[in-house]
């Protein structure tokens, strides 16, 4: 009997060995564990032994059949936990986020005109009548100020309309040459559509030194346009009015959607208009005591939303804030 659990012994060590896979190893388990496996055969052999002997054959039995069921339950354990992991499968990208169309623009345009220069200036949301409206040469009862449909706090403070009172601030402490653009958040009291927001975003430019001219303007408009809309897009300027610039221009790029033939998002005029500028106002310079004399100035300002429009042929301003993934991950 004691040869016949030794030989058992080994043999049930081989079949340990050689089981490999979950599969396996419950063959093992079948054959010496199983209801009708070898241990099972051999505790029913003890009832022939002879009686002094039944108690330690029934012990080494036991021992065998412990150890099998420990070792068994070891390598179930390891077996399944090596297969969690497949270490050749290739890795899930990480949900990565993505720059929101208005901020990839605002850094765009704010790239742009620092490689030429000018440097970051900014200002108060909410400002006074004089920054935002006086000192730019609109006076209490300048019509032009209908325009800007502002949020007024009370008789002398407001939401700021444009970045424009920006400039002012600048002007009033520092001295030409100034070259400074002025980015930020703007506030109307216009509808929320298709083509308005109460909150949107503007950059401004400023350039005022001696000499500088209407040709340096147009250089570097044109100069943005390419930088901005690709080489070969076609660009208009025309005149306009603003109360702060004389004489005013206006940007309009060729439409993208039509190419300049006429279509529903350019209004059949096949220019979409982009961005105000011209030469700042005297009025303007005197109210920050710059002698208009000797220095003259450009200045240019453009809507954040309206560039991104225009640039990614969006024909709805509410797109930009709705948060919309399916949206914002085609940036
Ligand atoms: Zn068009």
């Amino acid at each position: 009997m004691e040869q016949v659990l030794n030989e058992l012994k080994v043999e049930i060590e081989q079949s340990l060995q050689q089981a490999t896979d979950v599969n396996e190893l419950e063959g093992v388990r079948i054959r010496y564990l199983g209801r009708k496996g070898m241990i099972n055969k051999l505790f029913k052999e003890i009832a022939q032994l002879p009686q002094d002997e039944r108690r330690s054959y029934g012990q080494m039995i036991n021992s065998i059949k412990t150890e099998l069921e420990n070792t068994l339950n070891e390598r179930l354990q390891s077996n399944a936990s090596s297969h969690q992991y497949d270490l050749l499968l290739p890795g899930c990208k990480p949900y990565a986020g993505y720059i929101h169309p208005l901020t990839g623009i605002f850094n765009d345009i704010v790239t742009f005109f620092t490689n030429y220069g000018f440097s970051v200036a900014t200002g108060p949301e909410i400002e006074y009548d004089w920054y935002n409206f006086e000192a730019l040469n609109m006076a209490q009862d300048h019509p032009a100020r209908d325009m800007f449909s502002s949020f007024f706090l009370n008789n002398d403070m407001l939401l700021r309309s444009h970045t424009s009172p920006v400039q002012i601030r600048v002007m009033e402490k520092q001295k030409p040459p100034i070259k400074i653009i002025c980015p930020g958040r703007c506030y109307r009291r216009d509808p929320f559509d298709a083509s308005h927001s109460p909150v949107f975003h503007q950059v401004e430019a400023l350039y005022v030194d001696k000499g500088v001219s209407f040709g340096e303007l147009k250089w570097i408009l044109s100069e943005f346009v390419k930088w901005m809309f690709g080489p070969k897009t076609t660009y208009e300027l025309r005149p306009s009015f603003f109360p702060f610039t004389e004489p005013s221009g206006e940007l309009a790029i060729s439409c993208a959607v039509c190419g300049g033939s006429g279509c529903s998002v350019c209004a059949h005029s096949g220019w979409l208009e982009m961005l105000g500028c011209g030469m700042v106002h005297p009025n303007v310079l005197k109210n920050v005591k710059i002698s208009s004399k000797e220095y003259s100035g450009y200045a240019l300002g453009m809507g954040v939303e309206r560039v991104a429009m225009i640039k990614y042929i969006i024909d709805d301003i509410r797109t930009f804030y709705a948060n919309d993934i399916r949206f914002l991950e085609q940036f």
